[in-house]
């Protein structure tokens, strides 16, 4: 198979530039040239020029949050691809729940209809992920279910969907660019990590996905990561599962400490440590 598995931080609504530069550099001390696992990290956009010169010349990527489908124009508050590719990132996040309005526990600041702010659906995410491909960027499309739609029994017809949605018009070719991660709503930011079996089986279902979509050679190249509340602790278990090929890491991306244990717990599953 293959598959080089990679850990990358999502590091949200955290860390302004200075915070993200001293962040970056620890990091750096850390993981840069770190065997057998790909490292990243996803700053806010305008933490992006801070964190990329702090990690420039090392192994460690960075990557957006998000990104526009459009190149430039008038669209107040976003950002495009080639952008993105011009602040030195390698990759970006494509249809995060929470770019999607789908959250664990809304908190009152998202009450009714403010969670529409965050208005991705499967066409913005489809969109989304071409047009990173355009711009020679490798999105991470996130896919998984909320807690009503997997106590319904809905988990599969909802990865199913999202992730059909997504892949809708990228091409065989384009697929070694793309990463997947399975991240279960009700997991993310809430410290309840899914069990490392069914989050293996849904990994492996995403995969039966791309393979039928792309061929089952093509799929066994294509990283699928786990997302959810994984942590120093629990990474040893997660990464040890055949299907799961790293992790989008939320919270413990934040402390230096926590995410090089995650990386460890992933290179160790290569034998590489
Ligand atoms: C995420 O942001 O994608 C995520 C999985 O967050 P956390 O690790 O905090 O659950």
């Amino acid at each position: 198979m293959g598959r080089i598995p990679f850990v990358c931080g999502n590091w949200k609504l955290n860390k302004n530039p200075e915070e993200a530069r001293a962040l970056a550099q620890e990091l750096r001390a850390r993981l840069d040239g770190v065997r057998g696992v790909e490292v990243g990290v996803c700053p806010p956009f305008v933490s992006i020029p801070a964190v990329a010169e702090a990690l420039k010349g090392s192994t460690i990527s960075v990557g957006g949050q998000d990104i526009f489908w459009m190149e430039k124009g008038a669209y107040t508050g976003e950002v495009s691809g080639p952008m993105l590719v011009s602040a030195a990132c390698r990759y970006v996040i494509v249809g995060h729940s929470e770019r999607r309005g789908r959250f664990a526990k809304p908190g009152p600041e998202l009450a009714g209809d403010l969670m529409a702010v965050f208005g991705d659906n499967d066409t913005t995410v489809n969109r989304k992920a071409l047009a990173a491909l355009g711009s020679g960027l490798r999105p991470i499309i996130c896919v998984g279910e909320t807690l009503d739609e997997r106590q319904a029994g809905r988990t599969e017809v909802v990865v199913e969907a999202q992730v059909r949605a997504a892949l809708a018009g990228i091409s065989p070719q384009q697929a070694a660019e793309v990463v997947f991660a399975y991240e279960p709503v009700w997991a993310i930011g809430t410290g309840e990590k899914c069990d490392d079996r069914e989050a293996n089986r849904v990994c492996g279902l995403v995969r039966k996905l791309l393979g039928q979509v792309w061929g089952a050679d093509q799929a066994q190249s294509i990283r699928v990561l786990y997302g959810g509340s994984v942590d120093a602790q629990n990474a040893p278990g997660l990464m040890r599962q055949p299907e799961v090929d790293g992790g989008l890491v939320g919270g413990k991306s934040l402390v230096a400490d926590d995410f090089e244990k995650i990386v460890q717990a992933a290179q160790q599953r290569k034998g590489e440590a």
